[in-house]
């Protein structure tokens, strides 16, 4: 993803300054919370269930998601058209489809940025309950940086990406173990998209969000014949010291559900969750709102010092933080109504 920095071409930063940024309640909430910028789903916030849902006997498994995002890491770097990218193609389709999801790639070509040679973008969809109409979109970008280009020593150095990559698969690997009991009796399907060429970058002016873009372009041209509600981008997941306010562009495009899931980590006890706007951030998620029409909020731990550095590595993840962020994706999924 990129920052927005004043006078920078896509790094414009706009932390808000101390005491400006809201504070969000989340109690009490005013009439209209619970129905998002799409009609056709609403929150039951506060609704008794009769039953007690499956997930909550949902056990999500940190070290196992730690060694998955270890065994991704131990790839090597993975920029978009690399043999590194399709190792890991291979890893997530063979992960799901033991599973037993449906698995589909979308491709598509692109120039390269510095050669102008053909390039093969491959969005990845991991689909579960494929025959429901009504769906919600998981998703995460899964190629890597080429570089590290803000390391202050080494910025041409090798990039790993375990938190700026890895992390997000990492988390809907885990996820991969659950969704079907979590959402049984749902109505909703889910799909896990995992989003190539978020940033192809190798200067300035290069292109990001092409994975993304491509899909919300032939998303809205081709009228599918499902319909996705809402969708959560995960992006810089697994900081060992996981700090996660709200994003300012999710806010200002999908505002309600942005509410929904820092409510559903008030309720998952999840205080890594800060219900403060903090960050505007140019990232996946602004094709989806903007192009497709899916309200989508990016669930980003910006405060993580070694973005786009050659220290973005393992160690400084841990399952933990994925596993937190994880719990409050399913108590949201939990409180979403079921579909008629
Ligand atoms: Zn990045």
């Amino acid at each position: 993803m990129a920052m927005r920095r004043p006078g920078g071409k896509r790094l414009r930063a706009a932390l808000a300054a101390a005491g400006l940024g809201a504070l969000v309640g989340v109690a009490g909430l005013p009439d209209g919370f619970g129905r998002w910028e799409t009609d056709r789903v609403s929150l039951r916030a506060g609704v008794a269930c009769a039953q007690p849902p499956a997930s909550e006997n949902v056990r999500l498994d940190s070290r196992r998601a730690y060694q998955y995002l270890v065994r991704i890491c131990r790839i090597g770097p993975r920029p978009s058209g690399s043999a590194g990218m399709a190792r890991q193609q291979a890893l997530i389709a063979e992960h799901f489809s033991k599973l037993k999801a449906e698995v589909q790639f979308q491709s598509f070509e692109v120039s390269h940025p510095l050669t102008g040679a053909s390039v093969r973008l491959q969005n990845i969809f991991v689909v579960w309950h494929p025959e429901r109409k009504d769906r919600i979109l998981l998703a995460c970008h899964y190629d890597t940086r080429p570089f590290p280009d803000r390391d202050p020593y080494n910025p041409r150095g090798k990039f790993i990406g375990a938190n700026d990559g890895a992390s997000g698969v990492a988390l809907l690997m885990e996820l991969g173990h659950h969704i079907r009991q979590v959402t049984e009796n749902s109505g909703f399907g889910v799909d896990f998209v995992f989003f190539d060429g978020e940033e192809f970058v190798f200067s300035a002016n290069d292109k990001y969000f092409l994975g993304s873009e491509h899909f919300a372009r032939q998303y809205r041209s081709e009228r599918p014949k499902h319909r996705y509600s809402c969708g959560v981008l995960l992006d810089m997941i697994g900081d060992k010291r996981l700090t996660i306010y709200m994003e300012r562009n999710s806010w200002k495009h999908a505002r309600a559900l942005t509410e929904s899931i820092w409510a559903a980590a008030r309720r998952a006890g999840v205080r890594e969750f800060i219900p403060k706007l903090k960050y505007e951030v140019s990232d996946d998620h602004l094709p989806l709102n903007q192009i497709a029409g899916i309200p989508t909020c990016d669930i980003i731990d910006f405060d993580y010092p070694y973005w786009h550095t050659t220290r973005d590595v393992p160690t400084a993840c841990s399952g933990a933080s994925l596993v937190k962020v994880g719990r409050v994706l399913i108590e949201w999924i939990r409180e979403l109504p079921p579909s008629e």
